[in-house]
């Protein structure tokens, strides 16, 4: 039986006679003149949700940021080890992307981490911290949404991780001189692919809206 990495192994192969192959001058050109991608992702790390895959990106066309729960944490000036901000530093200030789409999406063991007190009490200790910028967001949905079932809410939860990324996004100066500049757009996006659905934040009416 074939194991994980031997499918990685024949996976590149398979990459190296057709994929590249077919984009062989345009990786030429991506190694000749460097990378110049207009969007960044935030996706999960999600092995279910890979957003190359899910949107049949090329060569060149995504600069990736992938973490649990897609989140992007604030700024904050001490510490030295932020690999989500760095990752942003760099599409931002050093390629200029455009656009910075956050991905949320549904199933999310890192929101369902959250939500549930119970792995607090597990091996975890990185995970919990990360995910607990969340926890004012998800005192929200609790509090608003009384009647709700737990499907409805852990899909709050979900999409609103999408808009604390968004909202932290903006405490980086950077980020914000671009978006007043016109020079850089947010996007917030939540994924079903059991549905498979995407939906779209419409900041005019301050909901998720199906798109495809
Ligand atoms: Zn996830």
């Amino acid at each position: 039986m074939t194991s994980g990495v031997d499918k990685l192994i024949s996976g590149y192969r398979k990459y190296r006679e057709s994929i590249h192959a077919q984009h062989r001058s345009l990786v030429e050109q991506l190694v000749t003149h460097g990378q110049q991608p207009e969007v960044a992702v935030v996706a999960c790390s999600d092995s279910r949700v890979d957003p190359a895959i899910l949107f049949q990106a090329d060569p060149g066309d995504l600069f990736m940021v992938r973490n649990v729960a897609n989140l992007v944490p604030p700024m904050e000036e001490e510490g030295t080890y932020h690999g989500t901000s760095a990752a942003l530093e760099f599409a931002v200030l050093g390629l200029g992307v455009k656009h910075i789409v956050v991905l949320g999406h549904a199933h999310c063991g890192g929101i369902k981490l959250m939500m549930e007190p119970d792995p607090y009490d597990s091996a975890f200790k990185f995970v919990p911290a990360w995910v607990s910028m969340l926890n004012a967001a998800h005192r929200r949905v609790l509090a608003t949404m009384t009647n709700a079932s737990s499907d409805e809410r852990t899909r709050a939860c979900e999409q609103n991780a999408v808009l604390v990324s968004l909202e932290n996004l903006t405490t980086f100066p950077w980020v914000r001189e671009r978006i007043d500049k016109g020079e850089l757009q947010l996007h917030g996006w939540y994924v079903d692919i059991a549905g498979p659905d995407l939906s779209v934040y419409d900041w005019e009416r301050g909901k998720f809206v199906e798109v495809v």
